[in-house]
Parts: structure tokens; sequence; C-alpha cells
């Protein structure tokens, strides 16, 4: 019951309530005798919104409509009181939801729990860092009242610069919450060893951007739910068209729809993804029954951290055709990072598509392009790792910003994901906050350089490079004879 324990069931009520069950009855069953046999292709293209539907009660408009508006008017007072009890589904005000975040957030749950053999739901957020601290707060409250118990949850130090922050400062400084940092998470006996009583969850980031950490999903969500408690994964790299943790074992997946799923770069977004009945050591049967629905009617309406129903509608559009950008883009991404790899300029890279990366047989293991079985080019299962990548440029920081500023069509700017080519220096910018210390026990080092490949043609991209990768190169060579011409 979301809806409080004093709500009383008035006769009209109960007029809504049944007519809306069977409205619910029959979702679930076109979800499981029509959608899930779909193609992931097919889900991403058509979601739950139906011609039937369009035609009923869009004016048959083909996209989903863009429902501006801020909230949802009711046929009479029964109406009302059964929505505001959550009794109906019903989207109220648009804080809470919303006709077109609708359905942004079954498309997701549905795409991350493509081949998974159970439900998954999704809640929207406005950007992947509200999706995180949604998806981590319900875990970390002091489970009796007026009883200040320690907290502490275990999370991979190779993170997203952002995450790094949130937990390091905004919960273990600001509130007392501890964050457990897991250096090597390949290790599974140190995942293992920093858990306690008091460890509320466990969180974990692959491939991990920038530093292109990976771990067994598996063996750590089996671990997680030994000790009673969920895996939260954040899976923004792969995308659900390379990557499914639910399907794996994981409780919940944040996605920062901003990057790669809205690859034309119109926006922030973001999702919590979540199975049905995860494990928790929270004593809360909502929360663990269904817990993007839980977030979305409960603690996100109180803190508002919702998306906007035009960028719902913005994200989805591009998510349409994410299996078949994804394998393009992963495809030049490799001919890049073998190029790199090869450059005499160049220390290390970073990209697990490469056969001698430390991480490259155990991504192997889960890393695949959804449907390539099904897919006429390939008619087998094939290996697609991303289009993100970074390596370490020879000759120490101030070369590698010297490459970095003689680039000419890739662009200079901290954001990955797009169907452009964009580069960074984490160490001065997504990760400069987090300083030095932090820098280390994450794997950035200042010479590294993060390139997202877009889907300019592969050649351009490495042309673009080697000019640049020349000119760094000249630099160190007078520097280090000392002459200069
Ligand atoms: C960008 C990013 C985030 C944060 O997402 P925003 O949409 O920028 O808030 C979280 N995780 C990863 C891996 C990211 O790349």
């Amino acid at each position: 019951m979301y809806g409080g324990d004093d709500v009383h069931i008035t006769p009209g009520m109960q007029g809504y309530i049944d007519r809306n069950n069977a409205y619910l009855t029959k979702r679930t069953q076109y979800i499981r005798d029509v959608v899930k046999k779909w193609k992931f292709d097919t889900i991403a293209v058509h979601g739950l919104y139906t011609v039937q539907e369009a035609i009923e009660d869009y004016q048959g408009s083909i996209i989903e409509p863009i429902f501006m508006s801020p909230s949802q008017a009711f046929t009479d007072s029964d109406e009302m009181a059964a929505a505001l009890a959550y009794l109906i589904p019903s989207w109220t005000y648009s804080r809470i939801a919303n006709p077109s975040t609708y359905y942004y957030e079954w498309t997701m749950a549905l795409l991350e729990g493509y081949g998974f053999d159970g439900e998954t739901s999704a809640c929207s957020t406005s950007s992947g860092m509200a999706a995180i601290m949604t998806a981590v707060q319900p875990f970390l409250v002091h489970k009796k009242h007026h009883v200040r118990e320690p907290r502490n949850f275990v999370a991979t130090a190779q993170c997203y610069g952002g995450t790094f922050q949130l937990f390091n400062v905004r919960l273990m400084e600001e509130r007392d919450i501890e964050c457990r940092w897991v250096e090597d998470p390949t290790n599974i006996d140190e995942w293992a060893s920093k858990i306690d009583a008091d460890t509320r969850f466990l969180y974990g980031e692959l491939p991990s951007n920038p530093g292109m950490g990976f771990f067994d999903v598996q063996a750590v969500a089996d671990l997680a739910h030994s000790h009673d408690l969920p895996l939260i994964c954040d899976s923004t790299v792969a995308t659900p068209a390379l990557l499914r943790p639910i399907c794996h074992g994981a409780d919940i997946v944040v996605q920062s729809a901003t990057k790669t799923l809205t690859s034309s770069g119109f926006g922030t977004s973001g999702a919590v993804i979540a199975r049905n009945n995860l494990v928790a050591n929270i004593d809360n049967d909502d929360l663990k029954k269904d817990f993007a629905l839980y977030i979305k009617y409960l603690p996100n309406r109180d803190s508002g951290p919702n998306l906007h129903p035009m960028q719902a509608v913005l994200t989805l559009n591009d998510m349409r055709t994410l299996r078949s950008k994804i394998d393009l883009l992963s495809q030049s991404t490799m001919k890049v990072a073998e190029y790199l790899q090869a450059h005499p300029q160049v220390e290390s890279v970073e990209y697990l598509g490469l056969h001698n990366h430390p991480l490259h047989e155990l991504a192997r293991k889960y890393m695949w392009l959804v449907d390539a079985q099904h897919d006429a080019a390939y008619g087998k299962p094939v290996n697609r790792y991303g289009h993100l990548l970074s390596f370490c440029v020879k000759g120490g920081a101030a070369t590698a910003r010297t490459f970095f500023d003689g680039l000419q069509r890739i662009w200079r700017a901290t954001d990955l994901g797009r169907i452009k080519s964009v580069a960074t220096i984490p160490a001065i910018s997504t990760h400069q906050q987090q300083g030095e210390e932090g820098r280390k026990l994450a794997h950035i080092p200042p010479n590294l350089v993060r390139l997202c490949v877009g889907a300019e043609h592969p050649d351009d991209v490495i042309a673009d490079l080697d000019q640049a990768l020349h000119k760094a190169g000249s630099k160190t060579a007078v520097a280090a004879t000392g002459r200069s011409d």
C-alpha cells in the first residue's frame, strides 16, 4: 500500500479500482504475450505505445505525444481520491508521473530486462546522477526511528567522477555514511572483505568511465545475495544493447541516458531500472517488490528529480536505433583502438575489445551485441565493446595536452556517447575535483585521454588523431634534444 493506512474506499472509488484492475491485467498480458516475444529492435522502436492506443486516445499520432501539462484532471472526487492514494494507474502530477515519461520508462524497463526471465520496471530521472542518488538513498535509511546506526556500502573505485564525489563527499563526508572502495573489482575476496552487518548494498560501474574497469557481475551478485544485499550497477557505457546486468543477477541498473542512449545530444536524462522482488536487508515490502515504482511513488515524489516529458520523447526517439548504432560505433572504435595501440607516441590503450587487454576475457563473457544471432549480417553471437576508450600519451601531462589541443575534428568536451567523436582529459575535467589521491585510487593518470568515437568514418577519426599525435611527438623530440627549428 503506497497511499497510507487511513484510505477509506467508497463504492465510487471501488468502481474505478475494478475498471483499472482490468486494464492492468490486460497490460500485463500484452507485455507477456506480445512485447516480450519481440526482438530487441522492435521493443526499442515501439515499447508499449500501440497503434490502437494512438488512434483511440491520441488522434493517431505515430510518435508518443509530448504531454507538457503539469497535471491530470479527474472526472470526480472518487477518481481523484483513488488516484492520489495510488489505487489506480494515473499520472496525477508531472513531478510524480507523466504519460510521455511512462512510455520512456517502459521501453527502458523492457530493454534492460530483455532476455531476463522475470519482471522489470523503471523510474525516469532528470540525469544519470539523479538516477544514482535515487537508487542508493532508499537503502541508506535508518532502520529504526531515533536510532542512529552506522551504515556503509561497497563500491568500485573506478567510477564516473560525479559518482565518486556523490559517494565520497555528499554521503561520506557530509552524512557520515561510509563508502568502502573496492580497488580491484575482479577480486571477489576484496568485495567480500568489505561487507559487514552494517552494509546496505554493493555498487559497481562496468565498463567504468574512463578506465574500462570491469568485474564478474554474476559472481558479485551472488556474493551480494548471500549477504541479503542488492547489487546496483551503472551500465551507462555498455547500454542494454551490449550488456544487461539484471540478466546476470544484478538487482538494479542505473543509466545516464544522457550518453549513448541519447547519442544525438539533445539534453540530459536518466533512469533507474530494477527487477521486481529484489534482495535487501531493509524491512520494506513495497521497496523490495517493485523498487522503481516505489521510488517513483514515494521518495522521488517528495524530492522531485523527475524527467521532463519533452526530454523523455527526445531520448526515446534516439533509443529506437540503439542496437545498430552501437554496433557501428563499436566497430569503428575497435579500429581506432588498434591504430592507437600500434602508435609509437601512445603508451597504453584501455579498450576491452583489444585481445591483449587484461580484462578482455572477462568482458568477452558478458559483452555481446544483442540479437546478433538474428542479424542477417552475422547469424551468430558477436562480441562488441562500445565506443568509449582511453589511452595514455607518451611524454606525460604536458605532451597529452599538446596532443589534445592539436585535435581538429574531434571535439574537446567533457562529454561522451555522442554521434560525434569527443575527447577529454579526465584529470583536468571529469575527475579534477576528486584530487590526486582520488585519481590514483580510480587509476586516472594525468596523461590519460578519454575518447568516445562517433559515427564519422573511422579513417577520418584516425587521421585527426594521427596529425595531433604527430604534433605532440615533435614537441617531445624538441624537448629531448633541446633544439628548436
Ligand atoms: C555521465 C555519467 C553519469 C552521470 O550522468 P549525468 O546524466 O551526466 O548526470 C553516471 N555514470 C556514468 C558512467 C557516466 O558516464
